[in-house]
Formats: C-alpha cells, structure tokens, sequence
C-alpha cells in the first residue's frame, strides 16, 4: 500500500518561489566587481531569474544543456543558479583561478554552451575563447555600457542586454527530481579533472540538512556571508539554504581581503560567515592591530581545511563568535560532518569541549561514514584506530560526469582519500590523507600535475610533489628533484621552468635537490617516508 500524499519532486525551482512568496523583501546585498554595494531582494531574484529562463528557451537551449559561470558571489550568479537549473539545464560553475589549459578543456569535456562571466575575467575568456568548442554564446555579468567594444570575443552580450525584454513571468517546468541540476569539476586525485553532477533532489536534501540547528543551523534571522566562492561546490550550498530559510544573503563578490570582507559584515549586520581557513586568517590580521570588534556575528563555518587551534581560540576568546568545524567534499556535495556539541559536552570545562570542537565533526542525519584498515575491514569507532575513511548518502556521488575514472565506490561507499579516525560519539577527526594532492588556500593542487612539468626538465631524472603546511595557505607544494647523472640545473631555473605551464599559484614554493626518493615495493614513490625525511624542513 503507498502513502496517500501529494507526490511533488523537489526541484530547485521550488526554492526560489518559496523565497519570494514568503520572504520576498527579504534582502541580498553583493559587492560588485565595480566596487559599488548592489541590493535588492529575494522578490528580484526570482524575477530576473525568470528571465533567465526565458532567455534560455528563446536561444533554444535543450533539457540538460550546461550553462557555464566564470563568476565571483554576486546576485547575478545567484540569478543564474535558480534560472538555469530551474529551467531544466545544468549550471556548471568553473574555477577561474584555474590554468586557462584547464578552463578550456573542463568546458569542452562539459560541453558548455553558454558561458556567464564577471568581468574580472575577461582576459581569461579572451584566452580560451577559440579553444572552447561548443560555447555559442558568451555573456559578460556587467551593464551594458561596462562592455568594451573590441574584446575580441564572438557572440558576446553584456548580461543585462542579454536579460532585456525578457517576460519576468515564467511557468518552471516539473521533471523528474533524479535529473542534473548543477555541476562542479574537482581536480582532488589524479588524472583530468572530474565533474560531481548533483541533481534537485540531491541538492534539495542537503540544503534542508544545511539548515539543521546541529547542522549550519541557518534561520530567517540571519544575515549570511558566504566568503567561500560560489564556483566552489556551490558555496557549500548556502545560496540553496539561504532561500530556503529566507535568510539575507551577503556577497563579497572579488573583494576577499580582511579590510573588505570586515567592512562588509559590520555594515550589513552579518550575523554568520563561511569560508576556509586561509579567509579568516586574513580577517584576524586585519582586525587584531586596531583592536576591531564584531559587532553582530556570532558565528563562523570553517571547512575545506583543518581549523587551526588558533584560530578556534582567536574566534572564541577574542571575539566570542562560534567556530563551527565543517569537513566535506565536491563529491558529496558538499557537507558531510559538522561539529556541534552533543547535550552531554555541555557540563565540561572550555578546555575540554575544545578539544571536541576541533575534531571535524559528527554525520548529518542521511550520511553514513565508516574507517576501513589496509583488509578493508572496519575499525572499531574508539577514537585511536585511523583508517581509510568512506562514506554514503543521498548527496554522495555514484560516479563521476561521463562515467570518468570508472566506478568510484567500493561495496557502495564512496571513499574520500581521507585518514580518520572515529570516536565512541561518533565524532571524525581527519589524521592524515592518503590521496596525492595539495589543497593551497581551499583550492587543490595536483601533485602529479607538478612532478610532470618538473619532469619534463632535461636534467630531472625524478621528482615528487608534497605538500608542506603553511601560515597562511595551509599547504603548499614543494617539488622533491633527483637530477640525472651528469646534469645541471639550478632551484631558480626549474622554478622559471614552470612559469606558462600551470596556474602561478599552483608553481611549488621550493625545489629540494636530493640523491634519491624513497620508492616502495611496485616502484610507486613513498610520499609518507619522503615526508618524514623532510620533517626538519622549512618552507622558504
Ligand atoms: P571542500 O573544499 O568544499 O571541502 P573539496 O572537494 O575541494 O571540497 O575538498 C575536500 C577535501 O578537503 C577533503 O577530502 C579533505 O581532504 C579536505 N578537507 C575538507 N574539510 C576539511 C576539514 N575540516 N579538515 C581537514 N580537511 C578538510
């Protein structure tokens, strides 16, 4: 026998007629690229987000289509994620601090066929233009009178021509809640970069699980600031949750110094942030000298990276704003564990609930996590046993965009490439990761990608890539060199090496010359030995 209930499937659609039906003059405030505060409300949103869509069907764009952003936070992005993915097509958000090489090749794999971008990026777009295959259509987010005549770019319309004359009306079409609402390439392991494909059911899950109090615990109430870019995993889903809840949105838009990112929550009450660890460093800097307070927020989601110690303490003591340790990953969309304290914390000393608070966190309700030994069996969740850590769930992949990489999951379970171990509360704490990359400022590194240009050096027998923890970046690479007999090359000319073959910030910081690199049993380099032969080292 079924249920008797309206069958209705969560589409994201929904999401945006809810916020304008019930929270319609609540406020989205976005720092534009010009430098000048843009703001309207949830009502606009829903509006020219409806134009967007009307837009798209008048170019003819087909079910599933990828619509592509090269864009910053900002309202206009926001109109695109409601619009495209409403309409039925796919939003892909790009990562522009990414190699124009790899811009390119990740808008041709997704077959892009329009691409949205804030001006900043222009000379970007300029550079890969006539390597991307299928775009048709490019579309600067900028008024009209913003777009210079000679760009050089075919097909080009600033984003407010493009919108004009657009019906603010527009019926959203229901579908299946299982079809590709969004997506987002992630370059975490090895080989091209692969696309999670997320769908409005997937997304609709996590954005209701977002918003739980032991979750991110977002309400009508707060004015959130979401620092981490919404071409990352979707800004852990805040835009989703935000409409949601009818929460105010905050955009920083390309303005992420401590300076601009404190302004901005002082001047719009912000009452909740979320961003890396790298952002917030950059905010207590800026803050400490001139003994500056916050005046309304009272709590920040840290993730993508461990939280410092540090920083918990800085956030708590110094300032009395919450730090609530947030761990996921592109593949799951991107929350998986959230630290919030159980009932029973409550009765312990500051010290001690610190020491629970710094662990990554517990599983949200509908994602199940397991620690797997070398056998592949279970280890005991004690706290001390670390292991390879999987995980399930509804917003979890299945496989990558194009089935690439072959079946990602093991007996069903998705693992993560992190170490972790597991207390008897079920709270995670990442030890160590067993995948081979990098993550600089939030962003990934590949270190294969690094030991191949390095490779390619005439007087470079072999190189390995390791990450090195940083102050300010939490990691970044340095090259490990084994010269070939004979050959000659110094630290300075393998560095220049690299410049116009990889992003510059993606350039290690160091070269390190030594005899030999420790290998294992199959000839695969011992990055773990390596990394202990280097414990000594220091980044320059
Ligand atoms: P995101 O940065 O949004 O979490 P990514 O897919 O770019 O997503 O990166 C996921 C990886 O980042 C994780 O597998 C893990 O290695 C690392 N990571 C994310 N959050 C944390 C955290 N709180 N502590 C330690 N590592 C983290």
């Amino acid at each position: 026998m079924l249920g008797l209930m309206q069958n209705q499937p969560l589409l994201i659609s929904s999401l945006i007629d809810f916020a304008a039906r019930h929270h319609g003059d609540g406020e989205i405030v976005s720092r534009r690229v010009e430098g000048d505060l843009h703001r309207y409300t949830w009502r606009d949103v829903a509006r020219r987000a409806k134009q967007v869509a009307n837009r798209l069907d008048a170019m003819g764009l087909l079910f599933s289509d990828r619509v592509a952003t090269l864009a910053w936070n900002g309202y206009r992005h926001l109109e695109l994620y409601f619009g495209v993915s409403g309409s039925g097509r796919v939003l892909h958000t790009i990562n522009p601090r990414l190699h124009p090489d790899q811009v390119a090749w990740i808008a041709n794999h997704a077959e892009d066929q329009v691409l949205c971008f804030d001006m900043s990026f222009l000379p970007l777009v300029q550079a890969i233009h006539g390597r991307a295959t299928t775009i048709r259509q490019y579309v600067a987010l900028c008024d009209a009178d913003k777009l210079p005549a000679d760009t050089g770019i075919p097909n080009l319309v600033s984003y407010e021509t493009w919108l004009a004359g657009q019906p603010t009306s527009y019926e959203w079409p229901s579908f299946d809640e299982n079809s590709a609402s969004s997506m987002c390439y992630t370059s975490g392991t090895t080989g091209n970069p692969k696309a999670a494909l997320y769908s409005h059911r997937s997304t609709i899950l996590h954005a209701y699980a977002a918003a739980l109090p032991d979750v991110m615990g977002i309400s009508a109430r707060d004015a959130i600031l979401p620092v981490v870019p919404m071409f990352h995993v979707n800004a852990w889903g805040i835009p989703y949750s935000a409409a949601l809840t009818g929460a105010k949105l905050v955009f920083p838009g390309p303005s992420l110094d401590g300076k601009s990112v404190y302004e901005l929550i002082e001047s719009e009450k912000v009452t909740y942030a979320a961003g890396v660890p790298t952002v917030w460093q950059m905010l207590l800097s800026h803050m400490k000298p001139g003994g500056l307070r916050f005046s309304t927020l009272t709590r920040t989601v840290i993730g993508g990276a461990a939280c410092p110690p540090a920083m918990m303490h800085a956030f708590r003591d110094e300032y009395g704003v919450e730090v609530l340790h947030a761990w996921g990953m592109t593949e799951m969309s991107p929350l998986g564990t959230l630290c919030t304290l159980k009932n029973k914390h409550l009765e312990m000393s500051e010290d001690e609930q610190m020491k629970v608070r710094l662990k990554q966190g517990r599983a949200i309700y509908a994602i199940d996590m397991k620690i797997v030994g070398d056998d592949g069996q279970e280890l005991p969740w004690d706290g001390q046993a670390t292991g390879d850590l999987l995980v399930k769930g509804p917003w979890v992949i299945r496989e990558y965009f194009k089935g690439e990489g072959g079946n990602p999951l093991v007996d069903g379970w998705f693992p993560t490439g992190d170490v972790a171990s597991i207390d008897a509360d079920g709270y995670m704490q990442i030890t160590d990761r067993s995948k081979d990359v990098i993550k600089s400022g939030g962003e990934w590194i590949s270190s294969i990608d690094v030991e191949n240009i390095a490779m390619g050096h005439p007087a470079v027998a072999m190189a390995a890539c390791v990450g090195m923890r940083h102050p300010k970046w939490d990691e970044r690479p340095i090259v490990v060199v084994v010269k070939k007999p004979g050959a000659e090359v110094t630290r300075e000319e393998l560095l220049k090496f690299y410049e116009g073959k990889t992003a510059k910030w993606q350039i290690p910081d160091d070269v390190v010359f030594v005899e030999a690199i420790p290998l294992g049993a199959t000839g695969k380099m011992l990055k773990t030995r390596l990394r202990e032969q280097l414990k000594d080292y220091k980044l320059p």
